[in-house]
């Protein structure tokens, strides 16, 4: 399957800027992590495959940091923290825009937490090996 970029890279002046993972999938100090954090200069996410929204969650006074829920045959896709103009139903290609980071909980700088979960295995699966680093710009990762 061929993915698109769920960022894009950010161009300034001739230079690229980094899109970074700031928080990897899995285990943390006891608290799993069940996606990867991306900070990106554009704040916008884009859709990496043909999914169909379930559910497009509304900010709600920072309670709820809003949100993007999709499906396929094989996995679920979670884009946190991001608002967004979608609706429930929407069908969208790979390339469309999902919507724009905001604030994270907490305070947190705003950020993409994107998750995807293997219908077929029952739980939630690291992203990154699956979109891949370099072809979406992600060019720095940390704990
Ligand atoms: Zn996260």
């Amino acid at each position: 399957m061929q993915w698109k970029p769920i960022v894009r890279p950010v161009i300034y002046n001739g230079q690229i800027y980094s899109t970074r993972v700031t928080w990897t999938f899995g285990n943390h100090d006891g608290f799993f992590h069940s996606g990867i954090d991306i900070s990106n200069l554009h704040k916008l996410c884009y859709s990496p495959t043909q999914i169909k929204i379930i559910e497009v969650r509304k900010i709600n006074n920072g309670k709820n940091p809003g949100g993007v829920l999709g499906e396929d045959d094989k996995f679920l896709y979670e884009f946190l923290h991001v608002e967004s103009q979608l609706c429930d139903g929407d069908k969208i290609n790979g390339g469309d825009l999902i919507g724009t980071f905001t604030a994270g909980e907490r305070g947190h700088a705003p950020h993409l937490h994107f998750g995807l979960y293997d219908k077929r295995l029952k739980k939630y699966i690291d992203p990154l090996p699956i979109i891949g680093r370099n072809c979406y710009g992600i060019s720095e990762v940390s704990v």
